[in-house]
């Protein structure tokens, strides 16, 4: 990473008129050949026990919750859009939530406005997984594609998960509403939506790893060997990176996650790729550091 800067783009939305609305922290970095930069989806508000499982005692994560400030009933969850700008590429990984999945979510449209960005420049649209605050926004307020002339990627796994019969049943029924949603976008995205397949390139040096557990075909992205896209592999600053091997209410096989993450949060303390982490906090990019069992998220790390 050869420059990181965090910069409030007060001035830019200044310029575009929309004084009052609001302060978008935009996270950048440089690499040889390409820059990323996070747009903020807003955030989720989400109740404790998707932090914390049934089988995991508050006693085992209470001085964590404690340290961070975590004593209520509910967290904010931050919302970090990747965008990859190559030559003429706009690659954005993810596509937020919408309209309708919560009213504290849905802002990318904003973001893009204060980058000076429109749906249609997008070129690609890669997603990690199909659930709502990543693929509910691909459609706009017509329930027309809103990256109108964007290629759409998915792991063929993630995406035959949410298709199939079975999935409805065996969800949690509190979840089922992310399978409808999740037919509707890839039924309406049709054939505009590929399929890849793990370990595929998904664009000239973007290499697909299944990452499962959060999901079954959940995928982060490699770029380049510089950049690593984590999606939701680490969901938060605090338990995942201090205790990542216990299991996270947020993934849908819990036990699978935690072996993910830690096999994902080893690699990259190894190797020092940048991570960028859709629920992590100041604009998800940073580094991950080892300490001891566990692990530190430290953005903006040179
Ligand atoms: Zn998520």
């Amino acid at each position: 990473m050869k420059n990181l800067t965090r910069r409030h783009l007060l001035h830019c939305v200044a310029a575009l008129g929309l004084v009052g609305s609001r302060a978008w922290a935009i996270t950048e970095a440089e690499f040889d050949g390409f820059s990323i930069q996070t747009l903020s989806d807003g955030k989720l508000v989400l109740p404790m026990d998707f932090l914390i499982p049934e089988s995991v005692s508050r006693d085992e994560v209470n001085d964590i919750l404690t340290s961070a400030g975590l004593d209520g009933d509910s967290y904010d969850s931050p919302l970090n859009l990747t965008l990859m700008r190559r030559g003429e590429d706009l690659i954005l990984f993810d596509a937020g939530s919408g309209p309708d999945f919560m009213p504290s979510a849905g802002k990318l449209s904003e973001a893009l406005d204060a980058v000076g960005i429109s749906a249609d420049q997008i070129t690609h649209v890669v997603f990690t997984h199909a659930h709502p605050d990543h693929i509910w926004g691909v459609l706009d307020d017509f329930d027309e594609p809103l990256f109108s002339n964007a290629r759409h990627l998915i792991n063929r796994v993630e995406r035959d998960y949410w298709m199939a019969p079975a999935t409805m049943e065996s969800i949690d029924p509190s979840r089922q509403s992310f399978v409808a949603g999740a037919r509707r976008r890839i039924e309406t995205l049709g054939d505009r939506l590929e399929t890849f397949e793990d370990g595929d390139e998904v664009a000239s040096g973007i290499k697909a790893i299944l990452t499962p557990g959060h999901t079954p075909g959940h995928t982060s992205f490699d770029l380049a060997g510089k950049a690593f896209v984590a999606g939701d592999v680490v969901t938060t600053p605090h338990l995942g990176f201090q205790r990542p091997w216990l299991p996270s209410g947020s993934d849908q096989n819990p036990e699978k996650g935690a072996e993910t993450r830690q096999k994902v949060l080893n690699q990259l303390a190894e190797s020092g790729s940048v991570i960028i982490g859709y629920h992590l906090p100041d604009g998800g990019i940073g580094k991950v550091i080892r300490d001891g069992d566990a692990f530190v998220f430290r953005a903006d790390q040179d």
